[in-house]
C-alpha cells in the first residue's frame, strides 16, 4: 500500500491503521539481469487485506456508519431513487464492489482492459528480506512478479500480466510457472494463492452521471503500469463520499455523479493519461531497460518512476530526459545503487 493511502485517509479523520506493522523502504526493479534498487522517498506497507479492509470497516462505522452485510445483485433507478436488489431504496448508490461490479454492470457499462494476478504468502527469502522486489516479465507486458516481505517473516508473492483479446488467459499453474522463472524460489512454501482480475485504467477514463457513482476496481481504476489499486479506491471512495453527501445537503441528489465527476476529473485525469503511455511504452523491452538504466543511475527518475506506478504521478521532465539519455546510451548491465 503506498504512503499516499495514509495521507488520504487522515484526511478524513483515519489514522493508525498500519502503526502495527513494519514499513519497507527499499525498492529494487529488474528485467532480465538489469537492475535499480534503492530506498524510496517514503517507506510503503505490506498489510494484508484482511486486516485492512476489517480496520476500514472498523473506523467507518466509529464514525456513525451503518454496516448491512448483502450481496447486491442488480438495482433499478425511479424518478426519484434507486433501488437495490427491489429491496433497499438509496437517494445515492456509491458502487465500490471490485473488478467484477454488479452496480457497474446494472449500469451497462463494460469492463475495459484487464490484467490477471496471482499472489500468495511465503517465506521470505534471504536476499529479499525488508525490500519490495519487482521482476519485469519478457512478454505479455506489462507484467510481472513481485516478494513483498511483511516484515514478519512472510512475504506477499505474486505474478501477473495484462490480457489480450483472443489470448488465452493464463491458468494458476501457469502464473505460478511465471512467478517462480522470474524470481526463483519465492513461491517455495506459498499458501493462501488467490487470483483475481485488475481492471486497469484509461487514458478515456469516464465516470457516470446520475445518482449512482462507482469507485476503485468497479470504476475500472488500477495502474495499468504496476496494478497498484489501493490508491485510486480510497480516493475515489472518499471522493465519492464527498460528492454523495454535498448533493443530499443541496437537496439535488441526482447531481452526485455530476460533482464526483468534477472533482474525480481534477485529482486524476492528467495521471491517467500519462499512466496510459507509460504503460504503452513498457511493453518494449528496450523501453523497459532503459527507464531501469535511469532509474539506477539518478535518484529522481527512481522516485518519479515510484510515484508514476503508486498514486498521483507524471512522465516528469527527469523521467522524460532520463529516458532519453539511457534509449541512446549504449546499454551496459547496471549494478544496485545505494
Ligand atoms: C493479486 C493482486 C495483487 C494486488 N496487489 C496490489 C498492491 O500491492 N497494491 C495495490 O495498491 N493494489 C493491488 N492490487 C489491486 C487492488 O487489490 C485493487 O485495486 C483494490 O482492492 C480495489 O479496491 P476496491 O475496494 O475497489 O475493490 P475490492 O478490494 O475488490 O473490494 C470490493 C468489495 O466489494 C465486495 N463485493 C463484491 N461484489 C459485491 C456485491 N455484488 N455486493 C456487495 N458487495 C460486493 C467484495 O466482497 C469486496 O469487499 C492487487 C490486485 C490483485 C488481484
Amino acid at each position: 500500500m503506498a504512503p499516499h493511502v495514509l495521507d488520504l485517509l487522515a484526511g478524513v479523520g483515519v489514522t493508525g491503521l498500519v502503526d502495527d506493522r513494519v514499513p519497507v523502504g527499499r525498492l529494487r526493479l529488474g528485467r532480465g539481469g538489469l537492475t535499480a534498487e534503492r530506498r524510496t522517498a517514503r517507506p510503503s506497507w505490506v498489510v494484508p487485506r484482511r486486516i485492512l479492509d476489517a480496520r476500514l470497516v472498523d473506523a467507518a462505522v466509529a464514525a456513525g456508519a451503518r454496516l448491512l452485510r448483502h450481496r447486491v445483485r442488480g438495482l433499478r433507478q425511479h424518478a426519484g431513487a434507486v433501488v437495490l436488489d427491489d429491496e433497499i431504496p438509496a437517494a445515492v448508490v456509491v458502487g465500490a464492489d471490485g473488478a467484477h461490479s454488479a452496480v457497474r454492470r446494472a449500469l451497462g457499462r463494460p469492463r475495459g482492459p484487464a490484467a490477471l494476478a496471482l499472489r500468495g504468502y511465503a517465506p521470505v527469502a534471504p536476499g529479499r528480506r525488508g525490500a519490495q522486489v519487482i521482476e519485469f516479465g519478457t512478454r505479455h507486458q506489462p507484467s510481472y512478479a513481485w516478494s513483498f516481505d511483511c516484515g514478519d517473516g512472510r512475504a506477499n508473492v505474486g505474478y501477473g500480466e495484462t490480457l489480450r483479446e483472443g489470448r488465452p488467459a493464463p491458468n494458476r499453474a501457469r502464473l505460478l510457472e511465471r512467478l517462480d522463472a522470474l524470481l526463483p524460489g519465492a513461491a517455495e512454501g506459498g499458501e493462501d494463492w488467490v487470483g483475481h482480475h485488475l481492471p486497469l485504467s484509461t487514458a478515456r477514463w469516464r465516470p457516470p452521471a446520475g445518482r449512482v457513482l462507482l469507485a476503485g476496481d468497479a470504476a475500472g481504476l488500477v495502474n495499468p503500469l504496476s496494478g497498484e489499486g489501493i490508491h485510486y479506491a480510497v480516493a475515489t471512495g472518499i471522493a465519492a463520499g464527498r460528492a454523495a453527501a454535498a448533493a443530499l445537503r443541496e437537496g439535488r441528489p441526482e447531481r452526485a455523479g455530476e460533482r464526483y465527476a468534477r472533482a474525480t476529473r481534477r485529482i486524476l485525469l492528467p495521471h491517467l493519461r500519462h499512466t496510459a503511455l507509460a504503460a504503452r511504452l513498457a511493453r518494449s523491452p528496450r523501453a523497459v531497460g532503459a527507464a531501469l538504466r535511469a532509474s539506477a543511475a539518478d535518484q529522481r527518475v527512481f522516485d518519479d518512476f515510484v510515484e508514476l506506478g503508486l498514486a498521483r504521478g507524471r512522465l516528469t521532465p527527469a523521467v522524460v530526459l532520463g529516458l532519453g539519455r539511457a534509449l541512446v546510451a549504449p546499454a551496459r548491465p547496471s549494478r544496485p545503487t545505494p
